[in-house]
């Protein structure tokens, strides 16, 4: 369908309001249709002379026709990225309450330190002698991780927390095969309120997961963990604070229990966030245990990344971790790039170079304008800011696992929407119209129709306070009957809401010209 100016325009657009404008638009809220759909082959902004004739060398392989990309000029390609930016939403446009991802606000001054020239130009293959600050900051960077842990080594160099996964329990292997029990040792017990991840990462590298049930308490069991170990477990995979935003009061005896059976303890540190400066996750009993930097320690995340996801290991597994890594030579600092320059037994290399420099630079500025003081009160007042969300609605929603106190993510099931006929993923399209992102929907899978909800350590009492009004207000409507306001949400995105099943099952994967504009006949 095109609106009056030509454009296309998607169905379930917000664009069936009583008072349609012939441009589409809605004031400031701009149409903006697809890059393709505006340029056309034979604008550019640039004006560029005629190549100078030459003879191609492609063998025959080289393009007879034009290219046929989409060009605009330099005001329009501004304004079309300019609009797209104004339809998202983002960390910097509201309180974004994702549980289990920790939409943390990222300081401008860590983006200011990982834009200084020298840091935001290095590059991977740098004669050593030039990048000795660039190595310096790393190793300070692992120093810290270290002590905040309580471990004895770190990779940096995974790339996200699912890929520091992988780097852990490819450690774990290799200590389990340098000691002969390779074969024998292929179980990993995975809870089954874990992150997806968790057990994806185990498959993929061969092992067989194992789940440990999940009990009302919301809470893992050593017996239950107990009952499951034997001579065939190498691992288990446990997350705490878990993804029921509950810290794991058993998780000393969980590990001694692991350690007793031969087995090690990957924690998944994820949720670090609660914790940090409070709890040595080494002085719990962890072997490795990866770190969302894109989540702890408030590097951006989203869209695909770049993130950083470094290890730590413990004493046992020390000796396993990848290369490159740091360390001080007789010309300064120096990189050991190969297996065969290390002193251990390095089970290889997990990435090309050495990971997110960028990333590690917004960390490291986020550790030091912060002080071990400022990390501390930052993990008690993320614990805060959730334990006040979840007072503040704690009479009209639901808790899977009774009120009690929470980590830094309150979790809410539907038990309170049951007979309203409003759904989880209702409510949520209603948050959506309040201006709001919704929270985690549906995970953990253990409870039904989950919601978990992550405010973060800097939103403000006010920011909470109209955060919790709005959602009262929506519980309320949704308990008054008035089931129109969700069904229908969102009523005020420029997307309505979309047929996710069909999106599924038969996705457009492919961009088709839309049809030749005609005037429309009067
Ligand atoms: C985010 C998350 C992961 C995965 O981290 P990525 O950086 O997204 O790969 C793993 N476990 C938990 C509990 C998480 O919240």
């Amino acid at each position: 369908m095109l609106n009056r100016q030509g454009r296309p325009t998607a169905a379930g657009e917000a664009g069936t309001n009583e008072h349609p404008t012939f441009t589409g638009n809605k004031a400031l809220a701009q149409v903006e249709p697809l890059l393709f759909e505006i340029g056309r082959a034979d604008t550019t902004g640039v004006d560029l002379d005629e190549p100078a004739s030459f003879t191609p060398r492609l063998g025959g392989q080289e393009r007879k026709d034009a290219i046929g990309l989409p060009g605009l000029s330099e005001p329009e390609t501004m304004r079309h990225y300019v609009r797209l930016s104004q339809m998202n939403y983002g960390i910097d446009t509201g309180l974004f309450p994702l549980g289990s991802c920790t939409m943390k606000h990222n300081a401008r001054l860590n983006e200011r330190m990982a834009r200084l020239p020298g840091i935001s130009d290095v590059h991977p293959l740098q004669p050593i002698s030039t990048v000795q600050g660039a190595l310096e900051l790393m190793s300070e960077l692992a120093r810290y991780l270290m002590t905040l842990t309580g471990t004895k080594a770190v990779s940096l160099s995974p790339k996200a927390g699912a890929h520091g996964e992988l780097c852990g329990m490819m450690a774990i292997k290799a200590a389990i095969e340098a000691k002969g029990e390779g074969k024998t040792r292929n179980v990993v017990l995975v809870p089954e309120s874990a992150h997806g991840t968790n057990p994806a990462t185990a498959a993929l590298i061969g092992f067989v997961v194992k789940p440990v049930p999940a009990r009302d308490d919301g809470w893992v069991h050593v017996d239950d963990v107990k009952k499951l170990l034997g001579p065939d477990v190498a691992a288990i995979m446990l997350t705490n604070p878990n993804t029921c935003g509950l810290f794991e009061p058993q998780v000393v005896e969980i590990a001694k229990a692991m350690h007793d059976a031969g087995a090690y303890f990957y924690c998944d540190g994820a949720n670090f966030n609660a914790i940090v400066g409070k709890a040595k996750p080494g002085d719990l009993g962890i072997d490795a245990m990866h770190i969302n930097l894109h989540k702890t320690f408030s590097t951006p995340h989203g869209g695909g990344g770049p993130g950083a996801g470094p290890v730590v290991l413990s004493e046992r597994l020390a000796p396993f971790a990848p290369v490159p890594f740091v360390r001080a030579g007789k010309n300064g600092l120096e990189l050991v790039e190969h297996e065969q320059d290390a002193p251990e037994k390095p089970f290889g290399r997990i990435t090309a170079f050495h990971g997110q420099m960028g990333m590690y630079v917004r960390a490291l500025a986020y550790m030091l304008s912060h002080g071990s003081d400022g990390m501390k009160q930052a993990s008690e007042d993320a614990v805060l800011n959730a334990n006040y969300i979840r007072a503040g609605l704690s009479d009209l929603f639901s808790q899977p696992f009774g009120d009690k106190p929470c980590m830094h993510e309150v979790l809410f099931d539907d038990t309170w929407l049951k007979d309203t006929g409003v759904t989880t993923l209702d409510f949520a399209k209603a948050m959506i119209d309040e201006g709001y992102h919704p929270m985690t929907m549906y995970f953990p899978l253990v409870v039904h129709g989950a919601m978990l909800i992550e405010p973060t350590e800097s939103e403000s009492k006010s920011a909470l306070d109209l955060f919790i009004a709005a959602l009262r207000d929506l519980a309320m409507s949704a308990k008054k009957g008035e089931t129109e306001r969700f069904t229908g949400a969102p009523y005020h995105a420029p997307r309505r809401r979309l047929d996710e099943t069909r999106a599924a099952r038969s996705p457009v994967l492919k961009w088709t010209p839309p049809a030749p504009m005609a005037e429309a006949a009067e």
